[in-house]
């Protein structure tokens, strides 16, 4: 039996776990999850919301499907995520943003995915106070990272035959920095040169996502333009309620939505598990359980095409309700 870290989470995290746990159990394949809790729930005991043993764990299985973890604000923590994504070197934020089957969207035909760099940038964790009245934080760009990141889309480009990779930076402002990230991308595209590129500036890039995503495809780009822009790509496919994520390195893989832990929906029975379910059904073509994949894909697709969605997507059923319908589809 595979032998998988799940980390539950806060907020609507167990929820959406336990909906993800029984549909994946319902398909007839057995996981061996190693239940991990970590955030807020935990420093009280263990003195931090990363406890060593949520690290060790993710190392010896490889793979881990996590829920949201809210690191709590003013205390001096840093945040959960961030250290999970540093500590195992996951480099690499894959976000893919397609249409799903009858959930209304302004455009039909989109299908680009967000490669977000996930390592440095904004969120090094280089913050200080000058005086009471101002405070810094240091965008963080190396070659190394910006290189391995730019690879790594023109690589996913092959892989799965896509026709292009486009950078978005603020390398007119950032001269430097972004600069830097600017020349890694041209200087890796030279390898590619079946895959065409595309250079833009991310605000420019926002607005044209909002006018026409569908000329987009490969998108690459640093931390904190990744996480706004995947928030954005979130809302052209229904949501954050059906968007889907992976973190990825060489040593390990952590599956988990876009989405956070929503507090305004804890304990309610109203949070959609579709995106956390999306991306452990990604997690399962990781582990090459294709089989079990499509089956669950399928079976969500066809409770999307039923018109049984949850209230995020204008629907009435519960949590519960919508783990269900989706159960009922596999048999
Ligand atoms: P973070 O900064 O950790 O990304 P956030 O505060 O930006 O978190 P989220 O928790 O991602 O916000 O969610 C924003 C809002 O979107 C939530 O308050 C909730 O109303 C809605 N939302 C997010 N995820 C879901 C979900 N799975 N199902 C339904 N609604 C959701």
């Amino acid at each position: 039996m595979t032998a998988i870290t799940l980390i539950n989470g806060d907020g609507i995290g167990p929820e959406i776990c336990d909906s993800v746990v029984k549909i994946i159990e319902a398909s007839g394949l057995k996981i061996d999850w190693d239940v991990q809790t970590a955030g807020a729930d935990v420093i009280e005991d263990e003195g931090t919301p990363l406890p060593p043993r949520v690290l060790e764990s993710i190392k010896v299985n490889k793979v881990a499907l996590k829920a949201p973890v809210t690191t709590p604000i003013g205390r001096d923590f840093r945040s959960v995520n961030v250290q999970l994504r540093r500590a195992l070197d996951l480099y690499a934020n894959v976000r893919p943003c397609k249409n799903l089957p009858n959930i209304k969207t302004k455009f039909k035909n989109v299908d680009l995915v967000v490669i977000r760099e996930n390592t440095e940038d904004l969120y090094a964790g280089h913050e200080h106070k000058i005086d009471e009245n101002t405070a810094e934080t240091i965008k963080v760009i190396t070659r190394k990272a910006s290189d391995r990141i730019c690879r790594y889309a023109f690589d996913y480009a092959t892989r799965y035959k896509r026709k292009e990779v486009c950078v978005a930076t603020k390398a007119n402002i950032c001269k430097l920095s972004d600069g830097l990230f600017l020349e890694c991308f041209r200087n890796v595209a030279k390898e590619f040169p079946k895959i065409n590129t595309r250079e833009i500036l991310v605000d420019n890039l926002c607005m044209q996502l909002v006018q026409d995503p569908t000329v987009f495809d490969v998108l690459v780009m640093p931390n904190m333009y990744g996480d706004i822009v995947s928030d954005l790509t979130a809302g052209l496919i229904g949501g954050l309620g059906v968007a889907q994520g992976a973190n990825l390195g060489l040593y390990g893989a952590v599956f988990e939505p876009v989405h956070g832990s929503a507090p305004d929906l804890k304990g309610k029975n109203k949070a959609n598990p579709s995106a956390l379910l999306l991306s452990a059904i990604e997690m399962l073509r990781y582990i090459k359980e294709d089989k079990y994949a499509d089956k669950i894909e399928k079976a969500l697709f066809k409770t999307f095409e039923a018109g049984e969605f949850t209230e995020d997507l204008g629907g009435k059923l519960s949590t519960t309700e919508f783990t269900d319908a989706v159960i009922a589809k596999l048999k």
